[in-house]
């Protein structure tokens, strides 16, 4: 079987963002924090799954818990960023976007104590209003980014015909692009592979459209947040809507998480990279 990529967004419950709901980042340390929990919870199914993950932290929870991002790369995990304080790429200035996506590298680098090559915009914030996005996450120093969404989504999306990892030529360098997976249904495109949609739908079709895109020659992109394993988590008072999408069927992600791991080849990015796997 063709291999696929599994990847941690490594926050904690309340970092909803683009709900409108999210605390600011001042207001984090006062919460209670699930993050070392759950987190270890996924590490423990990745294990057992004898499974390698890339795990994207976001700079603020990796200098609050650094032990969390050892731990991770000691157990063979790749490290990558989240930024530093879950900003919505389109709400940022190209420069506070520079600074931010730069400052979370330096300090996961630090940590970890190994080269940071890949970044994941807070929920898929790269639009058309962010057309220098790629431009500023090479000159910060990235080598491959995973945060297109080539579908219609609540905070993010962004229309592309590139479903396969492809590279992207920018004046600051070059930068392979892995979009977030999709499956053209009825003609338009839609994901299975992560978050709500993982959660959402049932695994037997999670499966076979994850056997649809690796018949088309591309890996599956799984995403997952710590939060997604826990059920009792505190809630936020989001819309009807984002309500659903937040915590639907919270108590079915872990038994799923584990089918996609016996079922599925996964990898981290920089392994799948390193292995030649890019065409
Ligand atoms: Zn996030």
């Amino acid at each position: 079987m063709r291999q696929s990529i599994f990847s941690i967004d490594v926050e904690d419950w309340f970092n909803l963002s683009g709900t409108g709901c999210e605390p600011p980042p001042a207001q984090w340390d006062h919460l209670e924090s699930r993050l070392e929990k759950n987190f270890h919870g996924l590490l423990e199914l990745l294990a057992q799954g004898r499974a390698t993950s890339t795990c994207f932290f976001l700079g603020y929870f990796a200098k609050r818990f650094p032990q969390l991002v050892r731990e991770a790369a000691a157990a063979g995990h790749e490290i990558a960023s989240h930024s530093y304080f879950h900003r919505l790429a389109y709400e940022m200035s190209p420069t506070e976007f520079y600074d931010d996506a730069l400052a979370s590298r330096q300090l996961l680098e630090d940590i970890s104590g190994r080269p940071v090559r890949g970044y994941r915009a807070p929920a898929f914030s790269v639009t058309e209003r962010t057309p220098w996005f790629f431009e500023r996450l090479a000159a910060a120093g990235y080598a491959y980014d995973s945060s297109v969404f080539p579908a219609p989504h609540q905070t993010g999306g962004l229309a592309t015909a590139r479903y396969a990892p492809h590279r992207l030529e920018t004046a600051a360098g070059a930068l392979t692009e892995f979009p977030i997976t999709v499956v053209p249904v009825l003609q338009k495109p839609m994901c299975f592979f992560g978050g709500g949609y993982l959660r959402l739908f049932p695994y037997r079709l999670i499966r076979a459209m994850g056997q649809r895109a690796l018949d088309d020659n591309r890996p599956i992109v799984f995403y997952v947040h710590p939060r997604e394993i826990d059920p009792d988590q505190p809630r936020l008072p989001l819309s009807l809507r984002r309500r659903f999408s937040c915590y639907v069927n919270l108590r079915s992600t872990r038994a799923k998480l584990e089918a996609i791991l016996r079922d599925f080849r996964v990898t981290s990015f920089d392994r799948y990279i390193s292995q030649g796997m890019l065409q």
